[in-house]
């Protein structure tokens, strides 16, 4: 059988993605097309799988399903499952590298510990868990209980995001501790809880294929979530795909109508899509008036942005608004999308509101093909939004309310009294709290500060100014590790059991089907032996396992909008192909005809979570940008993800030789071809960017797909955020990435950085 006749690696006439797609054949013919473990070609026969099993893939939001092929026992190779609901049988390349990460020279495999000399020296679990309580401990009764913070991770499983949460929270007298899902998805969780009375992203990937209109905010789809793309290319209907971007990146290049309006106009040029529905009357009266909130006050603040003054600010010429006002009011189904082009903003919330409000005032919510769909980034960052018990109490309940806590407290049959009636500092407040001498010790869970926060030359002379800094990763070699104080193993994707949630709120399985390195432990493990230590196991006592976990989060879920008392047990979410919440034990669900057919989305009956059952458009002004360019420094930074290859500080797309050659290994800048001319650079060369806060050496990429007056660098390099300026969201405080100011100049020799 030809590899080539089951290897789709161009699959549209709009574009190509990279991904590849399995078959539902014999599995011995399915090997030959894996690309990654064990290279392209045959699999040796001492490597033939004798058995297999199904779990979700531990990169990205998409929550793809890959089947996992066992020999012994022992993961010996993957490929993408064809009956499962999310990715049909295609995975992209991050994917089918999923188990080539774990194998890595830099695998933590003992506990580390800073000796006299400032040097990483191994220790047992035993020194290293005394360390950790005895240094912790110390600096609580020393500067209070508060002056202890945790920084956690969307990558890590929901249940041990839970016993992390409640572990902290509840049995070590902290109050603040945050996610890196602070970095990516804060701005549409605050923006769907004032508009929808709850963090619920309302769509079913099906409605990729079912729109025959999609329109794409700050969103390169083709490269991030490249399975979704591919729903976009399987859609049917032939779609008109709008993006609006400044970039004409991958996805823009492949739109029916791309909006390359000028960075952070975003904000006007959605409100001048709204004056031109209003203008025209192309709004669907019926349901604003049955199911909303606040239109009347939208119109009026909406009116203000006639076309030719958004057409002024944004770059966009109205002839072009109104085209795409046409084809919104034209399409019968249509669906808005959005991602880190609009949540990492200093106006993110209000941004993602006025995506809201046109699918609102357009009635494109609650049916098949449309909705206002914030796209997640890591794997599991919903279970954070839902379970972590960071900034909200477990179950999307809030920390300062008595009634939710009291309940909380008597499921968990603890004293009300444990739960702090506060909710947690968000992330850059933690951030500042070090800077303030409030936060003295900080425990960092699967994330890598050092690299990923904004201005990391502020951010590195901050962390150092912490008495105690410990960091639980799978790596022992990434930027935060190399400044910890205590270092503890863990596990990976693969190497434990428990559950994800993805972008379409689908519950996923992930397995242990590999063991992890040395004396590495999964992070449940590592905080249950802290419980032990610290002198609160018996908190802890009955969550003993993450499928125990489990079945006390379906009781916190109980009467929230994300109930889930509907799910008997893992067993359930896998026969199904994943579970979307809301699942209650009270609902209908009517069985389903095989796993493809297992979708639901929120809102069928127009009913959201506010009190009064409505949907709120919710509006401001814009703001200026806080640091445009200027004589000194006359570009404006935009950054994002590079390729499909790479994903967040490459601690893991690093390590795998295939993911390596799919993306450029070294730092590089695109810059537009007539600032190149007015500059003095090549393509290839040596150039110099640098802003106010730092500099760095990155090669040049001479291209037109950035605007004069912008360039890019990609997020996956170290030293992008020497450049970036700490500024951010004032309701969701997710830090707005997107936006600084930068000079860009040829080297002048080696030593010029
Ligand atoms: Fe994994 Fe995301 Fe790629 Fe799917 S799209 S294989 S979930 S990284």
């Amino acid at each position: 059988m030809s590899t080539n006749s089951r290897e789709q690696s161009s699959l549209s006439r709009r574009g190509t993605t990279i991904s590849w797609r399995a078959t539902d054949g014999p599995l011995t013919q399915e090997l030959v097309l894996k690309p990654g473990k064990f290279g392209l070609g045959q699999v040796p026969a001492a490597l033939q799988p004798d058995a297999m099993t199904q779990m979700v893939c531990g990169f990205c939001s998409t929550g793809c399903s890959l089947n996992i092929h066992l020999r012994c026992g022992k993961a010996v190779n993957l490929t993408p499952s064809v009956d499962y609901p999310v990715n049909l049988g295609m995975a992209c390349p991050k994917g089918w590298e999923a188990l080539s990460v774990l194998d890595s020279a830099d695998r933590g495999t003992t506990p580390l510990l800073r000796d006299g000399r400032g040097k990483l020296r191994p220790v047992g679990w035993h020194e290293a868990m005394e360390t950790f309580c005895r240094r912790f401990q110390k600096i609580q009764a020393l500067h209070g209980m508060e002056s202890i913070a945790f920084l956690s991770t969307g990558q890590i499983t929901t249940e041990e995001m839970a016993l992390l949460g409640a572990l902290t929270k509840f049995g070590m007298g902290m109050v603040d501790g945050d996610g890196n899902t602070r970095q990516c998805m804060a701005t549409s969780v605050v923006a769907y809880k004032q508009a929808f009375g709850f963090d619920a992203p309302p769509y079913t990937y099906q409605d990729f294929e079912e729109s025959d209109v999609i329109v794409l905010v700050g969103s390169n789809l083709c490269i991030a979530h490249p399975i979704m793309w591919q729903r976009v290319l399987n859609n049917p209907h032939g779609p008109e795909i709008i993006v609006v971007d400044p970039r004409r990146t991958e996805t823009a290049m492949a739109a029916t109508q791309h909006l390359a309006l000028r960075p952070k106009s975003d904000l006007a040029l959605l409100y001048g899509l709204a004056n031109i529905l209003i203008r025209e009357d192309w709004i669907d009266r019926q349901y604003i008036e049955s199911h909303t909130s606040g239109f009347n006050e939208f119109r009026g603040h909406v009116a203000e942005f006639a076309p030719d003054h958004v057409a002024s600010v944004s770059g966009v010429d109205v002839k072009q608004l109104y085209k795409v006002a046409t084809t919104i009011h034209e399409g019968r189904r249509v669906s808005f999308w959005w991602t880190m082009g609009v949540n990492q903003s200093y106006e993110g919330v209000r941004t993602a509101q006025a995506i809201i409000n046109l699918a609102l005032m357009t009635g494109n919510i609650g049916r098949p093909g449309t909705g206002a769909n914030s796209i997640t980034g890591q794997c599991n960052a919903m279970g954070s939004r839902l379970f972590s018990n960071t900034t909200n109490l477990l179950g999307g309940r809030d920390f300062a309310n008595a009634k939710d806590r009291r309940n909380v407290a008597d499921i968990l049959s603890i004293d009300a009294s444990c739960i702090p009636d506060r909710p947690s500092w968000s992330y850059n407040e933690i951030i500042e709290g070090i800077l303030r001498d409030k936060i003295k010790g900080l425990w960092i869970i699967g994330t890598n500060t050092a690299h990923s926060w904004i201005n990391q030359n502020t951010c590195h002379d901050i962390l150092d100014r912490l008495d105690f800094l410990v960091v639980q990763d799978m790596y022992s070699t990434t930027e935060t590790v190399r400044r910890a104080d205590l270092f503890l193993p863990a596990a990976g994707w693969g190497e434990k059991d428990g559950t994800f949630i993805n972008s379409e709120r689908r519950i996923g399985l992930i397995k242990k089907i590999a063991q992890a390195p040395g004396q590495a432990l999964a992070d449940f493990s590592i905080f249950r032996l802290i419980a032990e230590h610290w002198g609160c196991g018996k908190m802890f006592a009955d969550w003993s396992d993450p499928e125990a976990v489990f079945q006390k989060l379906k009781q916190i879920s109980r009467g929230q909008p994300c109930d889930i008392t509907g799910i008997r047990d893992y067993q359930m979410i896998e026969a199904r192909g994943g579970i979307q919440w809301p699942f209650a034990e009270t609902d209908h669900h009517t069985p389903r005809e095989g796993n493809l057919e297992n979708h639901r989305r929120l809102f069928e009956d127009g009913q959201f979570f506010h009190a009064d059952g409505r949907a709120k458009f919710l509006f401001e002004l814009p703001r200026e940008m806080p640091e445009s360019p200027n004589s000194h420094y006359p570009y404006l930074l935009l950054t994002g993800r590079g390729t499909a290859a790479q994903w967040h500080t490459q601690t893991r797309t690093a390590k795998s030789a295939v993911l390596q050659q799919l993306g450029p290994r070294q730092i590089y800048v695109e810059i537009n071809p007539q600032d190149a001319r007015v500059e003095g650079i090549r393509s290839s060369q040596d150039v110099i960017v640098e802003s106010q806060r730092g500099r760095l050496r990155a090669k040049a990429f001479v291209t037109p797909t950035v605007q004069p007056g912008q360039v890019f660098i990609p997020m996956h390099y170290d030293a992008t955020n020497k450049l970036t300026l700490a500024h951010f969201d004032p309701y969701s405080k997710q830090p707005s990435y997107k936006d600084c100011a930068v000079r860009v100049r040829c080297v002048e020799s080696w030593d010029d950085v």
